[in-house]
């Protein structure tokens, strides 16, 4: 299955192979066309023993990211297997899968388990987990071999593993939870929390909503309240329903919690905090607690100096109780208002509703039936020119697409470096979410917020750029490249490893067209903002040399040689463009890059962007 999500892995916890792709991308398949991917290896993952206490699935990829770093899963298809698959819930092992997503990998599953059909049967699709049981226990099918190799093993045991705290501001920065205490005064992290979420695609199931409320009903016998605000964000209308109706929503708001409207939420930046002075909360730096997947700087809440650290719906939960990121909820204690010693029990919870899901309010998704094919789009669409798109000429949220301009020519020459970006450069620094979502679909609009996010490498500063004449003062990125633009200037990006991590969000290529990139310039990529890009007709590009970053500089000029010959061989998947780079100075220098171009990605390229007709 292919989905326009980087968590679409959330669907190895059924035993599928479920890859996140761009929008753009998964065009291709919808319309019959092959979609391509440069086979993976498989890093075997093998769990034993079994979960408990405190210890949840979530615990098993907090570590995992730990131990493979954001970009260690990169080229990998993630399998699990050994004995204590067999432990983990349906949803818990979806939690796992769906985090892959943050170590790089194509993609993460589990073998189809008793567990998986159980689900299935719950959610409603009693034949779809006969046919799978059948096809597991007749053919071996949703399993691993007999006899399975993998490139690459590593083991862990579910009956040693501890609850994990993992950031700020990457979600590979591990600490288990006994040293985190420790790891917050030595890196002088704030110790006061300043709010604790729970929920999202990652955490929200009933396992683990059961769990939390677990935790926020011991403290309520205790007459605890959360000491700071506590929200809960359920995953789809069918959780939000049925933890309503079985009473989990009251436990939540008993604490003073708020349970939110079933959607991305603070995950994705659509939340204005109230609990921060208005005044001096774009930089106020603060500690929050959440079960969420990424935590990239600014990605909650827009201010830079929130520190997001991520963990269970279970440990968040029991640290709003406390209002520290000191306390250890596995062997601290808390005086209650009667002056009593309070320590919290282990969590306990249900893997599936007694009662059955609470399918909630229908009308707020379609109803499809197997065989309904009202919503499957032709296989070879054509254009119906009489169609015709309404917009109001006077709305800043939606706007025509243009058509990128094709590739004339043979080479790039006199590009400039629009900005050299340092460290960590992902989608949300691209193209940031919360406020700018409105925009999605007006890319003028959009484009505003292009690589605010970004460090530059010269100066340290976040979103301040120079120009190479006329004003030089500074200017933020969307500004030059919006200047550049209106001068006819193409330019582009330099920057460091896993450029583009995280969401799947095209608009952080789109955008970069728009306003005349290019060419981007970096230490590595991550896989789907890399296929976002050629998609857009923007060349993405690696160091052949990565200690090449040093040597070239932003307003620096750039031509390229190599191009002509990736177009004329119909790019084979990779080859060498060569870089001339001129400084400010005169000085010339060349940097030899690699390109991953294939015969189709060419065809893009040189049309403009994919979707772009041959001409
Ligand atoms: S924004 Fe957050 S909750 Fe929404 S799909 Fe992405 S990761 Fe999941």
């Amino acid at each position: 299955m292919l989905g326009t999500d980087s968590h679409t892995p959330n669907a190895g916890g059924l035993g599928a192979i479920a890859i996140g792709v761009g929008g753009a991308d998964a065009v291709d398949p919808m319309t019959g066309q092959p979609w391509e991917l440069k086979a993976p290896q498989i890093l075997g993952v093998e769990l034993t023993g079994a979960l408990s206490g405190w210890a949840s699935p979530k615990d098993v990829i907090l570590k995992l990211a730990g131990l493979l770093t954001v970009r260690g899963g990169t080229g990998y298809i993630i399998e699990y297997f050994g004995k204590g698959v067999e432990t983990l819930s349906c949803t818990g092992m979806a939690t796992i899968c769906n985090m892959g997503a943050e170590v790089g990998a194509t993609t993460s599953l589990f073998p189809f388990t008793q567990a998986s059909a159980n689900y299935l049967i719950a959610t409603h699709r009693a034949p779809v987990a006969k046919a799978a049981s059948n096809a597991l226990s007749e053919t071996g099918f949703l399993a691993a071999d007999q006899g399975a190799t993998y490139d690459k093993v590593i083991q862990i045991d579910l009956s040693e593993l501890e609850p994990h705290i993992n950031g700020p501001f990457t979600p590979d920065l591990s600490t288990p939870l006994s040293l985190f205490r420790e790891k917050v005064h030595e890196n002088n992290w704030p110790k006061k929390l300043s709010v604790g979420l729970i929920g999202s695609c990652t955490n929200s199931s009933y396992e683990d909503m059961t769990r939390a409320a677990d935790i926020a009903k011991q403290a309520t016998a205790a007459g605890l309240k959360a000491k700071v605000p506590f929200l809960v964000t359920p995953g789809s209308e069918q959780i939000r329903a049925t933890i309503e109706r079985d009473g989990l929503t009251n436990v939540f708001e008993n604490v003073g919690g708020t349970v939110l409207a079933n959607a991305c939420g603070p995950c994705i930046g659509q939340w204005t905090r109230t609990d921060l002075d208005p005044s001096s909360k774009e930089s106020q730096e603060n500690a929050i607690l959440s079960s969420f997947n990424r935590n990239f700087r600014a990605r909650n809440d827009g201010n830079p100096g929130t520190m997001n650290f991520l963990t269970s719906p279970e440990l968040t939960t029991a640290m709003t109780f406390s209002g520290s990121m000191e306390f250890n909820p596995t062997k601290d204690y808390i005086i209650t208002p009667s002056g009593d010693i309070f320590k919290f029990q282990p969590p306990s919870g249900e893997s599936l509703p007694t009662r059955g899901f609470d399918s909630g309010n229908l009308c707020s998704r379609p109803m499809l039936t197997i065989g309904d094919e009202s919503m499957t789009p032709s296989p070879n669409p054509e254009p119906v020119p009489s169609t015709e798109v309404l917009i109001s000429p006077t709305s800043d949220r939606l706007q025509v697409l243009e058509p990128f301009a094709r590739f004339r020519g043979d080479e790039f020459t006199n590009l400039r470096v629009l900005v050299k970006v340092k460290g960590k450069c992902t989608t949300d620094h691209i193209s940031a979410a919360g406020k700018w979502l409105k925009y999605k679909g007006h890319l003028e609009n959009i484009s505003n917020n292009t690589l605010i996010g970004a460090v530059n490498a010269e100066t340290d500063e976040v979103n301040v750029v120079y120009d190479y004449e006329g004003d030089t003062s500074g200017v933020s990125i969307p500004e030059l490249g919006r200047r550049w633009k209106e001068r006819g200037q193409e330019w582009l990006v330099v920057a460091e490893h896993n450029y583009g991590e995280g969401s799947a969000r095209e608009h952080a290529s789109l955008q970069v067209r728009y306003l005349g990139g290019r060419i981007v310039l970096v230490k590595s990529f991550a896989r789907i903002h890399e296929t976002n890009l050629k998609k857009q007709g923007v060349l993405p590009l690696t160091f052949v040399n990565e200690n090449d970053y040093d040597v070239i500089s932003a307003c620096d000029r750039v031509d390229t040689s190599g191009i002509r010959e990736m177009i004329e061989s119909g790019g084979q998947g990779g080859g060498e463009v060569v870089l001339k780079v001129t400084t400010k100075d005169g000085e010339v220098k060349e940097i030899r890059c690699r390109h991953t171009m294939s015969k189709d990605q060419v065809r893009w390229f040189v049309n403009g962007s994919a979707i772009n007709r041959d001409l």
